[in-house]
């Protein structure tokens, strides 16, 4: 329903209108909703029941991605490689080693510790 998103966002006076109609007990069937954007604060006319966000793209996306990055970007930081005991900056959530070439040497000294093979912890 992108096409609702947008009109509704460019119909905002005709939204208005709706609601004060059915607010006024006019046209009680309609579904338009007052709401209070949770991304910009501004007030906003709907009628998706879900929604909570003027332009979920803009304010509920921006919020969300804002946390997510700061988020990722703390776990990223200054992770130590369990190899070479370098700081690096894992390019995915949970890595513990700078490289590739770090993973399968720890990987190959694991193995070779043990006389029963890769364990759970094998490369991924
Ligand atoms: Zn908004
Ligand atoms: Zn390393």
């Amino acid at each position: 329903m992108q096409w609702n998103r947008d009109w509704e966002y460019e119909n905002q006076e005709t939204l208005k209108d709706w609601y004060a109609l059915k607010v006024s007990g006019k046209c009680p069937d309609l579904l338009v909703r007052r709401i209070i954007c949770k991304g910009c604060g501004r007030v906003f006319y709907t009628q998706v029941s879900v929604k909570k966000y003027c332009r979920y793209d803009l304010c509920g996306n921006r919020g969300y991605q804002k946390d997510m990055k700061m988020r990722r970007e703390r776990d990223r930081s200054n992770m130590v490689c369990k190899c070479c005991g370098k700081v690096f900056t894992p390019k995915r959530a949970g890595a513990v080693y700078c490289s590739n070439a770090c993973r399968q040497k720890a990987y190959r000294q694991r193995t070779a510790d043990r006389a029963d093979g890769p364990g759970a912890e094998g490369i991924k």
